[in-house]
């Protein structure tokens, strides 16, 4: 199995080299050359594996140049030491027949970016020793909130590594800065910037991008790598979630095997949707895709015209994973569909640069209407749905998950298919405290400790021991720097003269 760039199809690589480039010079995203392929027999049997398993066979298809032990070892530091809560990684929830909900958030941070990002990092080390490299890899992560966190989780004391994360002073919750300025490990760096997301993010690009800092870097024995979403060792862990839960529902009887499957799923950067399309294309009978955007709806009018436009209104929600405008992974779904066309795919990103705007070919159009159905939720009906969740079932979900379900429900109210449901729930309510009680009524009143506790009460749910634990951790990292001064305080970090 090789991998190509989507914006250059004759470039091809094995996965170890794509997972440590994270993205292709030609600044597209690596894709797997052929989709690998599973058979319905093989779904089912799938049913009596456990997770670590079932992604044991899922990575054995997609990194063809890793061998059974590399793999095996990858899995087993990320999914069997205990960082997950529950026994089976996810946890798959009944609400009523034909309505599932798929939890992937009982890892350490508490949000489902977790799945991906406590592999990665074994993934990288892997890749990087085999692609005969011995520098150090130093990740630098700009984050608005969750991804920082899982990455710091993950990389933390990884033999080998670095890892760097800068966060915007004053634009994440109380419970995230917390949960990154306690960080523990050794290897680990957490530094506020003065500014937004976007200066963090325009800062650790360019410090990225400069040739004088590689070159640096490397006479001291390091190199940079990214934990992106964009990167593939990223993707490929989430593709194993739905492989697993539709054998779960077939072994559990709640589906036929080759029964349809839909699948909604809140989405941002596109990547955990974008997952689902792989097991659908693997096999796998997922039958729609249903995208569930936040009032940033700029997927919901792409999939419906055909015509992606990021020149909108930006809107701060209380679901701020999704605050995104730029869903990267989305190109390499056009790829898919546009039958591997790198030229077509390069002319339409750069319209997307020149322009902020470009509309695809009426044969993908077909496919996008045929593959998927799209809608959002306002902050209003979000929090409606998690009203309704609550009543009808007894179930607290989080904002995220919240926007997914009331998409659902929309869905429903709209094509009355009653084809058995899976719904991606991304966050454990307790990292959204505040806007989680005020739908439901209660009051959020104290710190974020009594809010969790207030919370508990409502929902019955246990308190995830992470967060919990963050109430007697004292802070590590409480410096912050000037936009400017970020390119010191990593050179600081690493010992760099
Ligand atoms: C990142 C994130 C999302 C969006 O996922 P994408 O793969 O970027 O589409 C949704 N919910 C939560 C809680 C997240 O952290």
């Amino acid at each position: 199995m090789y991998y190509e760039s989507t914006r250059n199809s004759t470039l091809k690589i094995a996965s170890a080299e794509a997972i440590v480039q994270g993205i292709s010079p030609d600044g597209g995203l690596f894709v797997p050359c052929g989709i690998p392929s599973l058979t319905l027999d093989e779904i089912s049997s799938f049913g009596k594996l456990s997770y670590p398993e079932i992604a044991e066979r899922v990575f054995s298809l997609y990194l063809t140049d890793f061998s059974a032990d590399e793999i095996r070892n990858c899995v087993k530091s990320a999914y069997c030491t205990g960082s997950f809560e529950t026994e089976n990684v996810d946890e798959l929830k009944t609400l009523r027949r034909g309505l599932n909900i798929l939890e992937l958030w009982h890892g350490p941070t508490c949000a489902f970016k977790d799945m991906a990002l406590q592999i990665l990092p074994h993934l990288l080390t892997a890749s990087v020793r085999k692609t005969g490299t011995d520098k150090k890899v130093c990740v630098l992560v700009a984050t608005s909130g969750d991804t920082g966190k899982a990455a710091l989780e993950g990389f933390k004391d990884a033999p080998g590594t670095n890892i760097l994360v800068f966060y915007p002073e004053n634009g994440v919750s109380a419970m995230q800065k917390l949960q990154m300025t306690t960080q523990d490990g050794s290897n680990v760096g957490v530094c506020a910037i003065k500014g937004n997301f976007d200066d963090a993010q325009t800062g650790v690009k360019k410090i990225f991008t400069d040739p004088a800092v590689a070159e640096k870097l490397s006479e001291n024995g390091i190199m940079f790598s990214s934990a992106n979403s964009i990167n593939w060792g990223r993707l490929a862990p989430q593709i194993v979630y739905y492989v697993a839960a539709y054998a779960k529902l077939v072994e559990a009887g709640e589906l036929e095997l080759g029964e349809k499957l839909n699948v909604t799923v809140p989405t941002g950067n596109f990547g955990n949707i974008l997952a689902a399309y792989y097991a659908k294309c693997m096999g796998v009978p997922i039958g729609k895709l249903i995208c569930a955007s936040n009032s940033n709806n700029v997927l919901t009018d792409f999939l419906r015209t055909g015509v992606y436009d990021r020149n909108r209104r930006f809107y701060t929600t209380i679901s701020p994973s999704m605050d995104i405008l730029v869903s990267s992974n989305l190109e390499r779904l056009l790829y898919h569909l546009s039958g591997g066309d790198s030229d077509y795919i390069s002319g339409l990103f750069a319209e997307l640069s020149s322009k902020g705007r470009f509309e695809v070919s009426d044969g993908i159009k077909k496919s996008l209407r045929e593959l998927f159905w799209a809608d959002f939720c306002t902050d209003g009906e979000t929090k409606a749905a998690i009203s309704d969740t609550y009543k009808s079932f007894g179930y607290t979900v989080d904002t995220h998950t919240g926007v997914a379900v009331g998409v659902y429900n929309k869905y429903l109210a709209d094509t009355g298919d009653k084809t058995c449901a899976l719904i991606a729930s991304t966050a454990s309510p307790y990292k959204f405290p505040d806007a989680v009680l005020s739908a439901l009524g209660a009051s959020c009143g104290g710190d974020e400790f009594e809010k969790a506790e207030t919370l508990c009460k409502i929902s019955g749910l246990p308190i995830p021991k992470a967060l919990s634990e963050l109430r007697s951790k004292k802070p590590r990292f409480t410096g912050s720097v000037e936009r400017g001064e970020m390119l010191g305080y990593v050179y600081e970090a690493l010992g760099i003269k």
